[in-house]
């Protein structure tokens, strides 16, 4: 059956108003309140109705995904958040105050999100966009920074938090346009945030329409990062505006480019639903192409089976498994992080668990600093264990696909913790 009620959000400030609130324990209630207050909590009545199953909350993995967990802060972030708030004389002001020490505890920019890849043009940056890689550029429009729902182990965290000092986003003259239109490098434009299907079809537009413009022929494909087929697929259902988007990516293919729509999937509870998969061939009816990507996170998918039936359900959908992330090291990353060891089990235990069809997914892959590092496997040589990794895509593109090692590390969780391996160096250090 198609979910057709209206939009309800639930926040901090009216989660009592959820039907299912008492469902929590009193250890849970606090701990969403205590979390929440630090991180951004927002779930909406599609997850709460359609996805979480409230039989089994604890172990649950899109209640995981949405509510906050107290164990995703150190017991003294915990306990100093938990005192502020029941302090009597506690202010606004101080809860913020407290909530931002907290915060800058959590790595809010990791790999330099907030100032690392913005390119500059007449000696200034180009506000909202980001060029890394060669080929492709990333948008993030102002009206795009927010989700239908939050994802608690999210990286972009503090875009959502309100503090405009930590935000990323495209001015009103939408000077990227100007840069795009100079940039004959570039072929590929992935509009992110953030969620840019928070955006209605006219706003959206205005992103899309310049990039058909005359002198935009270099701009082969158009990519759109989004969880909304997770979190609000009625946008592309029985939303009021749904057969204006469809318009719009329609339109984009029968301007000659590709549309490439980028899902963000955690789990296959995700696509179990009638929304879902209506969602899905409208989509794909347009001519856009599905590829979908996600991170690899303790107790939401660190299970191998979770990927294979995913990626099962993916292919068999119609949609391309595209890359498997590392989660990166900011906010809750003790909590969601696994070894490096783990994450290539649980990859390739999944990948042999598949057809060729579904192979086509990358990774476990650490998008840092150099570029997207992908672990290939563990090799021993000379005696010395050694993980093989691989750049999937590089500040030097010359880097690209060529196999190096780093000493073997059961404990290792990213890339700054790895050493070289084999008295060699890594390509990207020079
Ligand atoms: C992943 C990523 C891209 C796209 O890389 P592809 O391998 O082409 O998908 C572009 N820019 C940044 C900053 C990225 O992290
Ligand atoms: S949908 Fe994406 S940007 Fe939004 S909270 Fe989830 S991971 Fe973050």
């Amino acid at each position: 059956m198609t979910f057709d009620q209206k939009l309800k959000l639930y926040t901090l400030g009216n989660i009592e108003k959820l039907p299912q609130y008492n469902i929590l324990t009193d250890e849970m209630k606090e701990g969403l309140r205590v979390v929440g207050n630090i991180l951004p909590f927002r779930v909406n009545n599609y997850v709460t109705e359609e996805l979480i199953d409230w039989d089994n909350v604890e172990t649950d993995p899109i209640f995981r995904l949405t509510f906050m967990d107290k164990l995703m802060l150190s017991s003294e972030q915990y306990n100093k958040m938990n005192a502020a708030l029941n302090h009597e004389h506690s202010s606004p002001a101080d809860i913020k105050t407290i909530a931002n020490e907290i915060r800058a505890e959590l790595n809010p920019h990791p790999a330099g999100q907030l100032s690392a890849n913005v390119p500059t043009m007449d000696n200034e940056p180009v506000p909202g966009l980001q060029h890394k890689y060669r080929e492709t550029a990333l948008i993030f429009p102002s009206q795009g920074q927010q989700c239908h729902s939050y994802c608690t182990f999210c990286f972009r965290w503090p875009q959502f938090i309100g503090d405009a000092t930590l935000k990323f986003a495209t001015d009103q003259a939408k000077t990227f346009v100007k840069y795009l239109r100079e940039h004959k490098e570039i072929t590929d434009v992935l509009i992110t945030g953030g969620d840019p299907m928070m955006m209605n079809s006219r706003t959206l537009g205005l992103y899309i329409e310049p990039l058909l413009a005359e002198g935009m022929e270099h701009i082969q494909n158009i990519r759109i990062g989004s969880k909304s087929l997770s979190y609000w697929p009625s946008k592309f259902v029985n939303d009021a505006d749904a057969e204006n988007i469809l318009a719009l990516f329609k339109k984009v293919v029968d301007s000659g480019k590709h549309l490439a729509f980028m899902a963000h999937l955690n789990h296959w509870k995700e696509i179990t639903t009638d929304t879902a998969h209506q969602a899905i061939a409208n989509i794909r009816s347009t001519g856009a192409v599905i590829r979908t990507q996600s991170p690899i996170i303790k107790h939401i998918n660190d299970d191998a089976e979770v990927w294979s039936k995913m990626w099962k359900e993916q292919v068999r959908l119609g949609m391309i498994p595209y890359y498997m992330f590392v989660e990166r090291d900011t906010g809750p990353s003790h909590y969601f992080g696994l070894s490096l060891e783990r994450a290539l089990d649980i990859y390739q235990t999944a990948i042999r668990n598949v057809s060729g069809l579904a192979r086509t997914v990358r990774g476990p892959s650490m998008s840092a600093h150099p570029g997207k590092v992908c672990i290939e496997g563990i090799c021993e040589i000379n005696g010395e264990k050694a993980f093989i990794l691989n750049m999937l895509q590089s500040r030097d593109p010359e880097l690209v696909k060529a196999p190096f090692f780093a000493k073997f590390d059961d404990k290792a969780e990213w890339l700054g913790d790895l050493e070289p391996a084999f008295n060699t160096k890594f390509p990207f250090e020079s």
